[in-house]
């Protein structure tokens, strides 16, 4: 019999008894005698022989979120990044094109501008939501990277469609789903070949771990564990790899919670004159993957609704990057827009100043909305053309 995917989340399938795992925290793993050392280095048995390559811990966490994804393998990283940085160049070498779609997260979108280009592996970024421009640009392609919903704009793509492109140009198709999770949407159902996850969100849950994961076909993953996983050496700690179990069994939990609480201030804001557009998908998108929604949108305020006085104002929502713990958060993207370097996706993508990135934490919503409603006042009084 298999499990309910709700009760897959909460249980821990252990040897000899604990209902949490225990932490390796050891770098090595010695053996009894030679030949089972060789035995183990010749691929004769699963034995962990130190830590940057197999432990314990993590196996348990990889063995978990690939079960929770679909997948038949997973591979737990240092951080998302890591995942998605080893994942590409398992895939891609010098004179490839990759197609990636645009709003994808920021540093995805450097990871390609800047480190990808001088390997000599060109990106080329196309509207999601445009499937003949993809199709166009997959030609030729040896990897196709998605994101549904995008960063900070949150548009939603018909991933079974991008994923049949991907195959038929012979491109492997990779999807960031860190925002929806496994609880809200499972990628490889719908063709995609491989999932990456910043599990610094809502896999871990409560803003105390940074750390990423690969799932897939054993075969893809066997990919990444010969080709850059060892060498790039962004292993994922099993300190860090016990905080993503802990986190994983109330994921289903949260994100309920994360779907009604922003269901009910977007409700809230949907009234407000000071709210111009809400950035949130609907459950009824083009391919129908989502069942439900995480708690990060963003809003784009009206002309003289002043975005940094909204923020200033707000008290419950703090004022920082990332998502996904417990905490409400806000981002004005007034700030990303200024922030130094080179290739910054949100000037290069075109996201308006006046776009407030919210994460809706675990809190009373009513208690949110109360917060918002008072810096919203704040916000349009201090704004040039404001009714008072
Ligand atoms: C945060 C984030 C990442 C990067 O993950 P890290 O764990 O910070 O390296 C990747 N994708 C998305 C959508 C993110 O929000």
């Amino acid at each position: 019999m298999t499990d309910s995917f709700a009760t897959m989340l909460v249980h821990d399938d252990l040897e000899s008894g604990p209902v949490v795992p225990p932490i390796h925290q050891s770098s090595l793993f010695t053996f009894d005698n030679v030949a089972q050392m060789v035995e183990t280095f010749s691929g004769g048995n699963e034995r962990p022989i130190y830590t940057r390559g197999n432990n314990p811990t993590v196996r348990v966490f990889e063995d978990k979120i690939a079960a929770l994804e679909g997948g038949e393998a997973a591979r737990g990283f240092a951080s998302g990044m890591a995942a998605i940085a080893a994942t590409i160049l398992a895939f891609a070498r010098s004179g490839d094109r990759i197609v990636c779609v645009r709003n994808v997260y920021p540093d995805t979108y450097r990871l390609m501008r800047r480190l990808l280009v001088r390997l000599g592996i060109e990106t080329v970024f196309v509207d999601g939501r445009d499937l003949d421009a993809l199709e166009k640009a997959l030609e030729g392609a040896s990897l196709l990277y998605l994101e549904s919903p995008t960063s900070v704009i949150f548009e939603t793509h018909d991933i079974r469609a991008q994923a049949d492109l991907a195959r038929q140009a012979g491109a492997v198709s990779v999807i960031d789903n860190s925002w929806a999770t496994p609880v809200f949407q499972r990628p490889l159902a719908l063709g995609v070949d491989i999932v990456v996850h910043s599990a610094s969100k809502y896999i871990s849950g409560h803003s105390d771990t940074v750390a990423g994961v690969a799932i897939g076909s054993r075969e893809r993953i066997r990919q990444i564990n010969t080709l850059t996983y060892p060498f790039l050496g962004g292993k994922l700690a099993p300190f860090e790899a016990w905080l993503l179990l802990r986190g994983l069994r109330t994921l289903g939990l949260r994100m309920r919670r994360h779907n009604d609480s922003v269901t009910r201030v977007s409700d809230w804001m949907r009234k407000r004159p000071e709210v111009a557009k809400i950035n949130l998908p609907e459950l009824s998108n083009a391919s129908g993957a989502l069942s439900g929604r995480g708690g990060l949108f963003s809003i784009e305020l009206a002309d003289g609704v002043d975005p940094i006085r909204f923020c200033d104002t707000l008290r419950l929502f703090r004022l920082g990057v990332s998502w996904g713990g417990h905490e409400s958060l806000v981002f004005p993207m007034a700030v990303g827009l200024n922030q130094a370097g080179e290739h910054n996706a949100l000037v290069d993508f075109g996201v308006p100043p006046q776009l407030v990135r919210l994460n809706i934490g675990l809190e009373e919503p009513e208690d949110l909305v109360a917060d918002l409603d008072i810096a919203i006042r704040a916000a349009a009084r201090n704004g040039k053309g404001s009714q008072g």
